[in-house]
């Protein structure tokens, strides 16, 4: 998607922080961190969101949740935070599909 902020973060386009790439997701660190440690686990396939998956996206959400412990690891953190906003309504800015990762510090209760 041309004018999708994460497709150019992908292309390279537009600079970022990256933490874990490979052939499916990129995480990257949120340029405006909410917690100590904050980052952003993203497809390199352009979803909108978590409403425009199918089935056809399981083993790539699987890859993607299979490997959030590790890249959470390899900022310092065991425990983190997980959140997925779906929907202008929930929050969401940026349509592309992202999974939140924060932690670093006690998290307050949710
Ligand atoms: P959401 O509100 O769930 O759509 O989250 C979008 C997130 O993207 C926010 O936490 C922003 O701080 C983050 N963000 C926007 N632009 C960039 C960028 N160029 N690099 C890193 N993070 C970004
Ligand atoms: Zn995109």
């Amino acid at each position: 998607m041309s004018d999708c902020i994460f497709c150019k973060i992908i292309a390279g386009e537009i600079p970022s922080q990256r933490v874990y790439e490979d052939d499916r997701m990129i995480a990257f660190k949120d340029i405006n961190p909410k917690a100590q440690v904050h980052l952003l686990v993203i497809p390199r396939l352009h979803v909108t969101g978590l409403d425009a998956l199918t089935a056809q996206h399981k083993d790539l959400i699987a890859h993607m949740m299979l490997q959030l412990p590790q890249i959470a690891g390899s900022q310092g953190i065991k425990d983190f935070r997980t959140i997925i906003n779906n929907g202008a309504g929930a929050g969401q800015e940026v349509f592309h599909l992202h999974i939140h990762v924060m932690g670093g510090k006690q998290l307050p209760g949710f």
